[in-house]
């Protein structure tokens, strides 16, 4: 068993378990253990904030109430259905995952995270998830939140060396109590979303603060305990040049747009790339056509559309529509 760095891990436990009792938020999700109810609220929430997330899960689940509603869907309704959630994709694997669990396993889900993973658009985050959150498996696993809190907790301030996954992971599979992993894994992403946040963490207020290694090396004051940024480990671009370029001339955003419009085509038809063009940029030109076709063709790779009638047509002419 780990020990936290300052006082044993049994009193951190008691802490975070009491301060999660009294002060959890009342989200739907929490209130189920149906694993297709769970895997939509975690596909949901991979991207998307919690407040966004809730009606659309209600929305969602009264659309296709069971795992074989959604499996037997067409795909075309499942975009539709994820319309405002945006990251599309997600809901091609959702289905995806649905129609793999009834045809392979009888329409019971798998309850091991190894067996989980395997199926379509399951990480190792999900399927532990699931594991703990549908099964009540005492099972570790790492989201945003869990690996910022557990680094804190036990290894100490954002800009010290960062640990590895691999131990992070193993320290947070120690630190589950035996036999409450749902309510402790709750607790620590509860903990990472109200208290220890990435950019602000409010120590002052924090139940465990007692037990926590970056709140001992540097407690003079909050402002100076993190980096800005969160953890140094994240490889992605630093923030200055993200916002260099408005998301709204990002080809993220153009996917999406270009998903919005075939969703709202009546069922079985289809529209040319030109009009497709001019429906989603201001100033679309011809010379934007390449440019609307590889992304289009893109969204085609991911299941989210589909080409109709391009042989021999112009680019201008090529159709597009959702899948059917
Ligand atoms: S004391 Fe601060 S850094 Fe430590 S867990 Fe609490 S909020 Fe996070």
């Amino acid at each position: 068993m780990i020990e936290s760095p300052l006082d044993t891990i049994a009193n951190l436990q008691r802490d975070l378990l009491a301060w999660f009792r009294e002060n959890q938020r009342d989200l739907p999700w929490r209130r189920t253990r149906d694993p297709y109810r769970i895997l939509v609220s975690e596909v949901m929430l991979q991207q998307t904030q919690v407040d966004r997330v809730k009606p659309k899960y209600e929305a969602f689940l009264d659309r296709f109430p069971t795992l074989q509603a959604l499996a037997e869907a067409p795909v075309s309704e499942v975009i539709r259905a994820w319309q405002g959630l945006g990251y599309n994709r997600r809901a091609v694997n959702l289905q995806r995952a649905a129609q793999t669990v009834v045809e392979q396993h009888g329409g019971r889900f798998p309850e091991e995270p190894e067996e989980l993973i395997r199926l379509p658009g399951i990480g190792a985050y999900t399927a532990g998830a699931i594991a703990c959150f549908a099964f009540e498996r005492d099972v570790a696993f790492l989201d945003t939140n869990i690996r910022r809190v557990i680094r804190r907790l036990f290894c100490g301030p954002d800009e010290a060396e960062a640990p590895g996954d691999a131990l992070l992971l193993n320290i947070a599979r120690q630190a589950i109590p035996s036999g409450q992993g749902w309510e402790w894994n709750q607790g620590v992403m509860e903990l990472g979303a109200l208290i220890c946040t990435a950019t602000s963490p409010a120590c002052w207020r924090c139940p465990v603060r007692a037990h926590c290694a970056a709140y001992a090396a540097r407690s003079e004051a909050d402002s100076t305990i993190f980096s800005a940024t969160g953890s140094a480990a994240s490889g992605s671009r630093p923030r200055r040049l993200r916002e260099q370029q408005p998301f709204t001339s990002t080809n993220r955003y153009f996917r999406g747009r270009i998903v919005d419009i075939l969703r709202t085509l009546p069922a079985e038809e289809s529209i040319d790339l030109e009009e497709l063009g001019v429906q989603i940029k201001a100033g679309f030109s011809a010379a934007d056509l390449p440019w609307l076709a590889t992304l289009v063709e893109g969204l085609v790779g991911d299941g989210l559309a589909a080409w109709r009638a391009r042989d021999g047509a112009e680019l201008a002419r090529w159709q597009v529509a959702l899948p059917a």
